[in-house]
């Protein structure tokens, strides 16, 4: 063994483990954290919805020891999925919180696949079972029929019981969490440099960019300089999840750095240097190459749908554009033109000044210019608080841009069975319909042989000699058609009308 690697080994100590705890909405997962952590977050979030990534430290009382847990709190919209599967890729061990009452739910299922995927160690919180309809059997014989096989129903999968509301079997499942950490062996190095992942983001009005930052290994000391794709920022004081200030901060820890030149990437890696050069170097080289100019309308002669979206944090953002992109059809791609963190503003409505766009706010404002301007241009600003209904706003309006073609289609055809008389251009014959509807005042092609041979208008329908606007599949009708070309029987009469597609 060489000596680099005998003193990394040397070096290594346990490492708290962070746990990401995750589910359907509304099945209790603010509530459980709520619970740990006894503060409550519950009330304040808006519709419902926890909308920003968030993580805290405990210290638990597990078997007579005190044991650190770092908690990463995921949205719960599925808006939020891609911040979910890197929330998945941060942390060590899932929660996954399934109502004991309500059941799996889609969120669940989609939940367990992403945790399958990373193959990530995870532990089933089955909650609610303070509530009478509480049916944990149920639960569990659904999970066996999505292949996740609990204990002691032939899985190795851990399951446990709890009440979020009433704490019931809690210290088991944070039990369970460090039995979990001690057999995943969870070490870090406190003799390295910080790396971790970005988690959160957002702008100050005051404090300017800020970064809340998930150590994974290192230690992290003021002076130092963290570096992240496209970003980078002295650390002139790092912030922990309480807002108290530290000199320095170790693996599992959540830290907060303000004072970046860019928004940093939530999802992105970060690395810390001693030096300010080596900082932007490594933002400038792995700076992304995905956030190029996308004016370039071009994209399978799809028109584009051209989206200005501005938000809080970046994690909304983020969630946000993940969902606009999946908005498109066949013919239309939605496109965002620009994006960023803070209120609307006069540039953003000079962008949208383009055919098919939108300017559209999430828990921001717009200002005085942005709205004189949106005014005199004629154009829509609209702010939400709530991701899926800012999503159904924009799915309606690319419906409603989206190019509707006209295609030509039979909707109403008949045999001609007899040729009753014919005076000048107008012909009276009898006919069965054989599908669709033939109404009276419409154009008819008339086919010889399936060969197309003239065209005709229906004057008059009758049936059984009774005047009538239209007639239907398989009925006999007398008609009146005005076409210069002489019908006969066999002949057969086709309605094209164009259709929108
Ligand atoms: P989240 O969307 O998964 O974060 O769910 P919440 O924590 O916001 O919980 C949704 C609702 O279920 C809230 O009204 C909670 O009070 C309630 N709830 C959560 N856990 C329990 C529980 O164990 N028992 C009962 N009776 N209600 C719970």
């Amino acid at each position: 063994m060489s000596t680099s690697i005998k003193k990394e080994i040397k070096n290594l100590s346990p490492r708290p483990p962070i746990v990401v705890v995750m589910g359907h909405i509304d099945h209790g997962k603010s509530t459980l954290l709520d619970y740990i952590r006894k503060t409550n977050i519950t009330k304040k979030e808006a519709g419902g919805i926890t909308q920003h990534i968030s993580a805290y430290e405990t210290e638990c009382e597990i078997g007579g020891q005190k044991r650190k847990i770092t908690f990463l709190d995921t949205p719960g919209h599925e808006a939020f999925c891609s911040i979910r599967a890197r929330g998945a890729l941060v942390a060590d061990i899932a929660v996954l919180v399934i109502s004991a009452e309500d059941g799996i739910k889609p969120q669940t299922i989609e939940t367990l696949d992403c945790i399958k995927k990373d193959g990530m160690p995870f532990i089933i919180a089955l909650n609610k079972i303070d509530r009478p309809s509480a049916d944990i059997d149920k639960i569990k014989t659904g999970l066996a029929e999505n292949g996740v096989l609990v204990e002691g129903w032939g899985g190795t999968v851990p399951v446990v019981a709890i009440s979020a509301k009433t704490g019931e079997g809690i210290a088991d499942l944070l039990e369970m969490v460090a039995l979990q950490s001690d057999m995943e062996e969870l070490t870090g190095n406190l003799f390295v440099s910080a790396e971790g992942f970005v988690i959160e983001s957002s702008l100050d009005p005051k404090q300017g960019i800020s970064a809340t930052l998930l150590i994974k290994n290192g230690s992290l000391k003021t002076g130092m300089f963290v570096a992240t794709e496209g970003a980078y920022a002295p650390v002139r004081a790092i912030e922990n999840y309480k807002g108290e200030n530290l000199k320095e901060a170790s693996f599992s820890s959540p830290v907060r750095i303000v004072g970046w030149n860019a928004q940093p990437k939530v999802g992105s890696q970060f690395k810390t240097f001693i030096k300010k050069e080596e900082a932007i170097l490594f933002a400038e080289k792995h700076a992304d190459e995905s956030e190029k100019n996308c004016q370039n309308t071009s994209l399978n002669s799809r028109t584009c749908f051209w989206v200005v979206i501005k938000a809080d944090t970046s994690g909304s953002l983020d969630a946000i554009e993940q969902e606009l992109l999946k908005l498109g059809n066949e013919k239309m791609v939605v496109k965002i033109i620009s994006k960023g963190i803070g209120a609307i503003t006069e540039r953003d409505l000079k962008i949208a000044n383009i055919k098919n766009s939108l300017v559209l706010g999430f828990n921001v404002s717009a200002d005085k210019n942005a709205i004189a301007l949106a005014t005199r241009n004629n154009i829509e600003i609209k702010i939400y608080k709530i991701i899926y209904e800012l999503i159904d706003f924009v799915k309606e309006k690319v419906e409603e841009a989206t190019p509707v073609e006209k295609v030509e289609t039979i909707t109403g055809s008949a045999k001609i069975i007899r040729v009753f008389s014919k005076n000048k251009d107008k012909q009276v014959v009898g006919g069965r319909v054989a599908e669709g509807e033939i109404k009276s005042g419409e154009i008819v092609k008339i086919f010889r042989r399936d060969a197309e041979i003239g065209e005709g208008k229906i004057k008059e329908l009758q049936i059984q000699k009774i005047k009538t606007a239209s007639v239907k599949e398989s009925q006999e009708f007398g008609v009146m058609i005005e076409s210069k070309l002489e019908i006969a029987e066999g002949d057969v009469i086709k309605v094209v009308s164009l259709v929108n597609k």
